[in-house]
Parts: C-alpha cells; structure tokens; sequence
C-alpha cells in the first residue's frame, strides 16, 4: 500500500515532530533523501539552480565520505544540510545506543541539527532523545512515491501536485532509482506545467 502522507498518529502523539510548516504562508520545502549520489546530486543540483528552487538535503554521511565534492556543492549552492544517519540505519531493528551514536557520527560531518530517520522509522525513546539533543526532526507531508517502481511518473506528479499545499514538506527518496522519475517532473512538466503551477502559487524554501 503506498501512503502519500505519514500515518495521522504521527501528528497526535508525537507534536515535536515536523511534517509542514504554516498553512498560511505560500511556502513550499522540497527535500531529498539519501544522497550524495555521483549519478544523481550533480542532475538535481543543476535543475534546482536552474528553476531557482532552494531545497534541503537529508544525507547518509556515509555517502558524502565518498563524494565529499558534492556535498561541498550543495552548500554552496545555498541548500540546507540534514542528517539521514551515517548508515542508513531502520530504527527500528536497531537498539538506542548504536541507533544515536550513528547519528552522532553521521553529524560529525555533516554538522546539522536537523534529522530525518530513515524509512520514516523511531522509536519514542529516540525521538525523546533526539529532542533534548536539540534535534529537529523533519518527517513530511507529501511523499511523492518516486521510489516505487509501481507508480508511473504520471502518478508521482500527480500525488505531488494534488497534495501539495501551503507549508508542505515534499519528499523526494532514492536517489539512484529516481532519476529517470525525478527528469521527468522536473524538466518535461517543469518547463511548462510543474514550473507554473508550483511557481505561481508557491515559494520554494529550505530549511
Ligand atoms: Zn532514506
């Protein structure tokens, strides 16, 4: 089954954690997970300049040790940094003390205060501890499936387009299987479609 928006108890019980932002401002986040990716930072990088879009970067810290040259990009293309574990550690099948520590490594490099857990996955006891370490931690409330193999690309603009609203985190995963996904909504839709209907109704923010 494939959920556009986190499950709704996420929100109740666990107010700290962010999905959007204000509802009344025209602003919009964009986030990638799981890079720095030699294949696909470098296309995302060009077309997020290209369409003057600032976007923020939750990174496997694993990933910038091997190109850390893109990580440097990223920055100084003004894009926000967050941490996405060293590992890409699932909280869930992983006990506290490795489960921080690996954030706490992964933050070594990436110097961030804000966090998303991979897979959407923590565990109370880590979001506790997460929130005195003075994390922030970012979830989302559009998720455009551009992961799945079993959504078209027409079906992930679409999810993007029709759920997208004031204050929207969209998430955009998987670096190495979304880029053909990724060309398609940003170059052959944004160049007439995407770009009006974001970029006339929304700002595009970072963090
Ligand atoms: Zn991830």
């Amino acid at each position: 089954m494939f959920f556009v928006r986190p499950p709704f108890f996420i929100k109740i019980f666990f107010p700290y954690i962010i999905c959007n932002f204000s509802r009344s401002d025209k602003k919009i986040y964009l986030t990638f997970d799981d890079g720095v990716n030699e294949k696909t930072t470098p296309f995302i990088l060009e077309n997020l300049k290209k369409f003057e879009v600032k976007a923020s970067f939750f990174l496997i810290a694993k990933n910038v040790l091997k190109y850390p040259f893109l990580f440097e990009e990223i920055k100084k293309q003004g894009h926000q940094i967050g941490n996405h574990t060293f590992d890409h550690l699932d909280a869930w099948k992983t006990s506290n003390d490795i489960f921080i520590e690996n954030i706490e490594k992964a933050n070594k490099i990436l110097k961030t205060k804000l966090f998303r857990p991979p897979y959407g996955r923590l565990k109370p006891s880590q979001i506790k501890f997460l929130s005195k370490k003075n994390y922030k931690i970012f979830y989302w409330d559009v998720l455009s499936g551009d992961y799945s193999n079993k959504l078209t690309k027409f079906k992930i603009l679409e999810n993007v387009i029709n759920n997208t609203k004031n204050g929207s985190i969209i998430v955009r995963k998987k670096f190495f299987i979304c880029n053909f996904k990724i060309k398609i909504i940003f170059l052959q839709k944004n160049e007439k479609n995407e770009k009006k209907i974001f970029h006339n109704k929304f700002s595009f923010n970072s963090f």
